[in-house]
């Protein structure tokens, strides 16, 4: 994603009580209480890493206002641009952590997350880059440590490689396969799929679009 510092995106973020910026201890507090003392019910937690501008998270607290979202971007300038389209969103189900996702264990406690959603992540093509991957072994396990016994993830790309990558990951990783697509979009948009900004972008271009689902 290019990018494009966006003056005032930090302090738009200080000032919206529905995105949080985890420099130092903020955010922290929550761990292991989002629950109770950020959404205040007992609804499951499923978390977008990556989310981007936020179209998928945002049509996701939309469709499903019994779960509670919370989409991570490491970018202020980008996550600016998901508060933008938050506020077309009437629910209190969905928050925003300015953070990296390196750092998700330090937020979340164990089990506390029920569904992780990755999608069109950095592809990161040098091999010396691998570990930065979202789907490499390294961040797999950080995700294992905080979802529940019955969790899981939800990948999507256009990039085959990275894709093929991701599927020899999971069983390194003790993971297991429930799910796997090709071309998710071959008989025309799936049905019950939300599409992301580059979803929608590389299904207009043509490009077979990947989706696995997986367990610990
Ligand atoms: N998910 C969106 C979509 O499908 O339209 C955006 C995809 S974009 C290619 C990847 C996004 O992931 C970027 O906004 C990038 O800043 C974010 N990202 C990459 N690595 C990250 C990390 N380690 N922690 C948090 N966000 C990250």
């Amino acid at each position: 994603m290019r990018l494009r510092n966006v003056k005032g995106s930090q302090e738009r973020i200080l000032d919206n009580k529905y995105a949080i910026q985890t420099d130092g201890q903020d955010g922290r507090d929550y761990r292991g209480l989002w629950r109770e003392n950020y959404f205040r019910n007992d609804h499951p937690i499923h978390i977008e890493v990556g989310m981007g501008k936020g179209r998928f998270i945002t049509e996701m607290a939309r469709l499903h206002p019994q779960v509670n979202y919370i989409g991570i971007e490491k970018y202020s300038s980008v996550l600016v641009r998901a508060l933008d389209k938050r506020e077309t969103l009437e629910g209190d189900n969905l928050l925003f952590l300015r953070m990296d996702a390196e750092d998700i264990d330090k937020y979340f406690a164990p089990g506390e997350i029920q569904w992780i959603y990755l999608n069109f992540s950095d592809p990161w093509p040098k091999d010396r880059h691998a570990k930065r991957r979202l789907t490499s072994v390294q961040f797999l396990e950080r995700y294992g440590r905080i979802l529940s016994p019955e969790g899981g993830i939800q990948f999507k790309t256009d990039n085959r490689p990275l894709f093929d990558f991701s599927l020899e990951q999971l069983p390194l990783a003790g993971w297991s396969l429930e799910e796997c697509s090709y071309d998710l979009h071959k008989d025309g948009p799936a049905p019950d799929n939300v599409m992301t900004e580059y979803e929608e972008k590389f299904y207009r271009q043509g490009n077979p679009i990947c989706r696995l689902v997986a367990r610990r």
